[in-house]
């Protein structure tokens, strides 16, 4: 394929897909010199994507009106979507809250854990809305590829960048493919 732009962005995640990403180590620099050209990313600190950027990478599930905003720009401006990581592939830990209402766990959250004190929720436009409830990505764009594991190892993103890469369409099996 020759040269690949790739864009990632993070979610409702702890990033570690992310640290998953940077565990490619000195692979990452062979995928460079490959042509692989990291475009807006949490490791380049920009935030948005060239348009026709070639994979766009999502970490984490869909909590937020801003997620949501960030996840169909990138549907928009990447050919192909991949979803990194248990959060981002099935909603994984942050659909935990999912039983409950917004208010309830804004309450819990801010107010009334044992170790609050004069607690206050906080209201920001750049913090963004909760959504009712925490989605998995494919519920609001389409996925192209699927990178399971909580997180992911290096191994398999490392692998699904270079079959990528060298023209191939990526597989992920055995070691690879692990659902935690
Ligand atoms: S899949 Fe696991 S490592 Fe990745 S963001 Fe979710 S909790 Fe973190």
């Amino acid at each position: 394929m020759g040269k690949i732009k790739v864009a990632s962005i993070w979610c409702e995640g702890c990033s570690g897909c992310h640290m998953s990403f940077l565990d490619m180590d000195e692979r990452l620099v062979e995928l460079i010199n490959k042509g692989l050209e990291l475009n807006a990313t949490p490791i380049t600190d920009l935030k948005v994507p060239d348009e026709g950027t070639d994979i766009g990478i999502i970490e984490g599930a869909v909590a937020t009106d801003h997620h949501e905003e960030e996840v169909k720009m990138m549907r928009e401006r990447c050919k192909i979507i991949v979803a990194l990581g248990d959060c981002a592939v099935f909603g994984g830990i942050p659909t935990m809250r999912n039983y409950f209402t917004v208010d309830d766990l804004l309450k819990r959250g801010y107010l009334t854990t044992e170790s609050t004190v004069d607690g206050k929720i906080p209201i920001s436009e750049e913090l963004g809305k909760h959504l009712p409830k925490t989605k998995a990505v494919n519920e609001v764009v389409k996925v192209d590829f699927y990178i399971p594991g909580c997180p992911p190892s290096a191994d398999a993103i490392y692998h699904v960048l270079r079959e990528v890469l060298e023209g191939r369409i990526p597989k992920l099996e055995g070691e690879l493919l692990k659902y935690e």
